[in-house]
């Protein structure tokens, strides 16, 4: 079929004439770098987050003499094990085929902000607070969406898959506190309150 118009890469930040594949191969080289940059080290430690068995070795000093009891400072055990799993395997499998795939700018994003959210978990005893990766996750992870707003950000952001009948039991069970936002009669919840119930 005769196409008038060039395709452009369709990561939206660049646009740049692409012909052949869904996104340039620089984004993919981009990728491949950031994923490479995980030390072994590093996905073990993020596995031990996830499993619960990592503890800061100064934490008596920073819970004010009070905290010898307590655990990791945020354990999200399943979306942290996927998380690793991705980062050693799914995503560096995925990456030779990725600039020909359909859904590459969208794959593209999920795997930018997993390895931001892989950063942050491994540094995250110790965060950089002044870090602006840091304090977009933050906001991000406290804002408040409606329910099919917060489904998509899960599947995009976690690779957590929860379904609109989930959320509502967990609402009807008081699981799941909505949170309310003057001028809106929404149901809303933001992405913190659902990882800390998986
Ligand atoms: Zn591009």
């Amino acid at each position: 079929m005769y196409q008038t118009t060039t395709h452009l890469c369709e990561l939206k930040h660049c646009g740049k004439p692409c012909e052949h594949t869904t996104i340039c191969h620089d984004h993919i080289t981009e990728l491949e770098s950031e994923l490479a940059a995980f030390h072994p080290e590093e996905l073990n430690r993020l596995i031990a987050i996830a499993r619960g068995q990592e503890r800061p070795s100064d934490q008596t000093n920073r819970s004010n003499g009070k905290g010898s009891k307590l655990g990791p400072s945020d354990v999200l055990s399943l979306p942290t094990l996927q998380l690793a799993n991705n980062i050693r395997k799914e995503w560096p499998q995925l990456l030779p085929y990725l600039a020909i795939h359909p859904r590459a700018a969208k794959l593209y994003w999920t795997i930018k902000s997993g390895c931001e959210t892989a950063r942050i978990k491994i540094n995250g005893l110790y965060p950089d607070h002044r870090d602006p990766a840091y304090q977009e996750a933050m906001r991000s992870v406290r804002y408040p969406m409606k329910a099919g707003e917060l489904i998509k950000h899960m599947q995009d952001t976690y690779n957590v898959r929860i379904t609109q009948s989930q959320l509502r039991k967990w609402t009807q069970r008081g699981k799941l506190q909505p949170i309310e936002v003057e001028g809106s009669n929404h149901h809303l919840y933001n992405p913190k309150q659902v990882l800390e119930l998986l």
